[in-house]
């Protein structure tokens, strides 16, 4: 069995469903995201692992005991929320000990586990400060360090790094993943930000509407959408219909071979393919169009092209050596057929 079970979990307010019929099974050690727009019920799904809310329905299981009446305090878990509440009155040190002094540990020892948690989150030269004298980002790890000080069974994080500006929240996102690495404790982080799920996770379970649409490793959520959803939640994607036919898709008049993907023929099926698959070519094109918009990002180009399968974002890296592309011109485009994610098919009917 796993480490952490929870099994057919709902929840509703009222008439509403906030949780709605979730399983998750979630390995020692995992770090586990829970990633979906706001509303979805992360949130939700967290407070009742934490205890902070009942289930309406369903059983949550923590290394073999069953969890889910008791309180909050019993379960031995690390909490961050977004708003991390440090006691501005006590110093970084203190604020982290305190957990220890509730649990009852003797001074010296807390004060020992407090520094090690400090250290840990390199904040050993900030012990003495109070929180208002720290950015918020050294804010924030100290409200990790003060969960994790304690050991727990599960570290559970609620949109950790949300108020953070974007270029230190990459910078914890990376930290985030190499903490959890070198102390282990397992970890499931609420996030609607899609590049923070990717960067840390172990797995990913994409909510929608109160349940779990697809629930994998980073790269096979990305790679191998199972929805609509899923593929468009996650990073930007172009998605087109036709029918397949011998070995053609045929759309808007135009006919691509997919032959390698060995598509049964259909009536009608929806394709997804991520911009950066996309290439410009001159020689035997999949498809041709018109560049409408160009935007230098940098590291890569973002073009926008109109075809006749719709328009088409493509990315490229700014290391692709030919001729600049410019607006209003006409580009040949190709990529695998490999590529291609299939996302929704309806058979023929003969
Ligand atoms: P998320 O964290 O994914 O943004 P939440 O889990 O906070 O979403 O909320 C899921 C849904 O449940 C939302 O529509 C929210 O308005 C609703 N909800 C959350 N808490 C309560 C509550 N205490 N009473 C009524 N509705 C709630
Ligand atoms: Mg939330």
């Amino acid at each position: 069995m796993s480490y952490l079970q929870l099994s057919n979990i709902s929840k509703h307010f009222d008439e509403y469903v906030a949780v709605d019929n979730i399983s998750l099974s979630v390995e020692k050690g995992e770090f586990i995201s829970l990633l979906g727009p706001s509303g979805c019920g992360k949130t939700t799904t967290l407070q009742m692992v934490a205890g902070f809310l009942n289930p309406t329905a369903g059983s949550i299981v923590l290394d073999g005991k069953n969890i889910t009446a008791m309180k909050p305090s019993e379960r031995g878990l690390g909490i961050v929320f977004q708003k991390y509440a440090l006691f501005p009155h006590m110093t970084v040190l203190e604020n982290v000990a305190f957990g220890l002094e509730m649990r009852k540990v003797g001074k010296n020892e807390r004060l020992q586990r407090a520094r090690e948690a400090l250290e840990l989150v390199h904040l050993g030269l900030f012990i003495e400060r109070y929180p208002r004298q720290l950015s918020g980002g050294q804010q924030q790890r100290v409200a990790l360090a003060r969960a994790l000080v304690i050991n727990p069974h599960l570290l559970l994080l609620d949109e950790p790094l949300s108020n953070l500006d974007a270029k230190l929240r990459e910078d914890m996102q990376l930290e985030l993943h190499d903490i959890q690495r070198r102390v282990g404790t397992t970890t499931i982080m609420v996030t609607h930000d899609q590049s923070e799920a990717l960067a840390v996770s172990d797995r990913i379970a994409v909510m929608q509407s109160g349940r779990i649409e697809q629930i994998d490793k980073p790269f096979n959520v990305y790679e191998h959408p199972k929805s609509d959803f899923v593929s468009s939640f996650l990073g930007k994607t172009n998605t087109f219909e036709g029918r397949v036919s011998h070995g053609r898709l045929q759309v808007g008049g135009q006919h691509i071979a997919v032959d390698d993907l060995k598509l049964a023929d259909s009536s009608n099926t929806r394709f997804a393919l991520r911009p950066e698959k996309i290439r410009f070519c001159s020689d035997a094109p999949k498809i041709s169009g018109k560049v409408s918009n160009r935007v230098f990002l940098g590291s890569q180009w973002i073009y926008e092209v109109q075809t006749p399968l719709g328009d088409f974002l493509i990315y490229e890296s700014n290391n692709q050596k030919h001729d600049e592309i410019q607006e209003g011109e006409t580009v040949g485009l190709s990529w695998d057929s490999q590529d291609m994610r299939l996302i929704a098919e309806e058979p023929a009917s003969h």
